[in-house]
């Protein structure tokens, strides 16, 4: 069984984000997860370069493009290292096999009467290099995007359109064969009454300005950035070229996207893949934005509190692993999710501390001082129903499926509060005769199966319980033997008290 899944490459024009982290590392999650069960994984991220911003914000710190594009991917690549984002290929369009994929791409669409020279009149915003329509223009004649509101420019030139007119129908007829192709269904419809009011041909090409891909049978024009873009899912596969990671794992892709972009993968994207003849997505899952006071979080809006180089880059791992836990935990995943450091505290002190913590460390406390670190089963459970343990972890295996990463997590705590529960009703710090050694070995089982669900969220915590119950790597798939005794090891604080996480 395989898995492929992709985050959109980021631009390199800014540093990566706390809204960026959330994208990869609800990616992370899924990739791990799968690999629990023996699926053989894809995870695919990358950086978007050749945008022309690029030369503005390469102009801006005295460098060439290039060379800044390079040093930024480095940065990338860093802060996803130290974020414990385990990705399989890390793709930059600006390299070779890539730009080779997006002409050829370019070029058959052009062939088959996919993309045509047309004339182009009208409002352009050049920061964003984008054509806004007459309707969504207004009187102050400035950038409709509202994080640019520069002057536009009115231009009529030459470019090339792809026919994605010639798409709607089509679309609606896949959409409706496939009512699983956007997750959530909200924005499904979304996407339907967008292709149901009509499609227009999209303008495919810039004029040439030193930067990004060369329109391969016009060297006037280059490749606009979202058609280059968007082939970096295939042409990371080795599309056309190479074709044996593409036949292995294209036909179980999934794209992970921010809402703002749902209409270039579910629209746009689906109808370049129909031209080509390739077979689209099998799922597109669009999370919506994490909000800071209100308003979307970036930079400079919330930014501080979660300062990701910072905090990515201390490579405190208690303070990245709780942050990776908590940005998932929260809301329903898709909608929008209010953070706050209140909040992040608050969820810490509470589940990963007080509850998750706690409890591993009452259990092997026990162990260490009463049991000389040894337990073994002695007989059958008589003390933690097995059938509650199994159902947590097929209805956890169940909602992460189904990308409802904070019920998964639900499944979690209801595990743990469960086994905090155990601890008090039988009064297992009390017990003084043989029946210690058997209720600390069914808690310690336990354990073993909470740990495999926290590993994806936390794998470095998770690999740090492995450590104190003396356990292999292979103890956290799915299909792990749970043993018959269990030799633990030095125990160790998992979540220390938060003051000491922030200082
Ligand atoms: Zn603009």
């Amino acid at each position: 069984m395989r898995f492929y899944i992709t985050t959109p490459i980021y631009y390199p024009n800014s540093e990566p984000h706390i809204g960026t982290a959330y994208t990869t590392i609800a990616c992370d999650v899924i990739s791990r997860f799968y690999k629990q069960k023996n699926y053989d994984v894809f995870f695919l991220t990358g950086t978007d370069e050749n945008s022309n911003k690029i030369i503005e914000s390469a102009n801006k710190v005295n460098k060439k493009p290039i060379e800044y594009v390079n040093e930024m991917a480095e940065l990338f690549k860093n802060i996803w290292k130290n974020l414990d984002i385990e990705y399989t290929k890390f793709i930059r369009t600006t390299e070779d096999y890539h730009i080779k994929t997006a002409q050829f791409v370019f070029q058959k669409l052009y062939e088959q009467g996919y993309i045509y020279k047309g004339l182009y009149e009208g409002w352009y915003c050049i920061h964003c290099e984008t054509f806004w329509t007459t309707s969504k223009v207004d009187d102050s004649k400035l950038c409709p995007n509202i994080e640019c509101r520069r002057p536009l420019n009115y231009i009529k030139e030459e470019n090339y359109f792809f026919k994605l007119s010639a798409f709607e129908d089509k679309l609606l007829k896949y959409y409706e064969d496939n009512p699983d192709f956007v997750y959530p269904d909200y924005r499904f419809n979304e996407v339907v009454s967008f292709v149901k009011s009509g499609l227009q041909d999209l303008s495919v090409s810039r004029k040439y300005n030193n930067w990004g891909i060369r329109v391969p049978f016009d060297q006037d024009y280059s490749i606009y950035v979202w058609i280059d873009a968007l082939t970096n899912y295939i042409s990371a596969l080795g599309y056309p070229f190479e074709l044996d990671l593409f036949d292995k794992y294209w036909e179980v892709s999934h794209h992970m996207v921010g809402k703002d972009i749902i209409r270039f993968h579910a629209v746009i994207w689906p109808a370049i893949l129909m031209a080509l003849n390739i077979k689209l997505p099998k799922k597109i899952i669009a999370h919506g934005w994490l909000m800071y006071d209100n308003q979307k979080i970036s930079k400079s809006k919330g930014g501080d509190i979660f300062n990701l180089k910072e905090i990515a880059l201390s490579n405190d791992k208690i303070k990245i692993s709780a942050l990776r836990y908590y940005l998932l935990r929260e809301g329903s995943f898709g909608q929008d999710i209010p953070v706050s450091l209140e909040r992040f505290k608050y969820i810490y002190t509470s589940e990963l501390s007080n509850n998750i913590g706690n409890l591993f460390s009452r259990v092997l406390a026990i162990i260490e001082k009463k049991l000389n670190k040894y337990v073994f089963k002695e007989s059958d459970f008589s003390y933690i129903q097995n059938s509650f343990i199994n159902e947590r972890l097929s209805n956890f295996d169940k909602e992460l499926s189904n990308f409802n990463y904070s019920k998964a997590v639900l499944e979690i705590l209801n595990l743990a509060d469960y086994l905090n529960k155990i601890i008090e009703n039988y009064k297992v710090w009390e017990i003084k005769d043989k029946n210690l050694n058997q209720i600390m070995y069914e808690l310690v089982y336990s354990l073993v199966v909470l740990n495999k669900m926290l590993y994806p969220f936390m794998p470095f915590i998770a690999n740090n319980i492995l450590e104190q119950l003396n356990l292999p790597l292979e103890s956290l798939k799915w299909d792990y033997t749970i043993p018959d005794s269990f030799n633990i090891k030095e125990r160790k604080i998992l979540f220390p008290k938060i003051e000491n996480v922030l200082a």
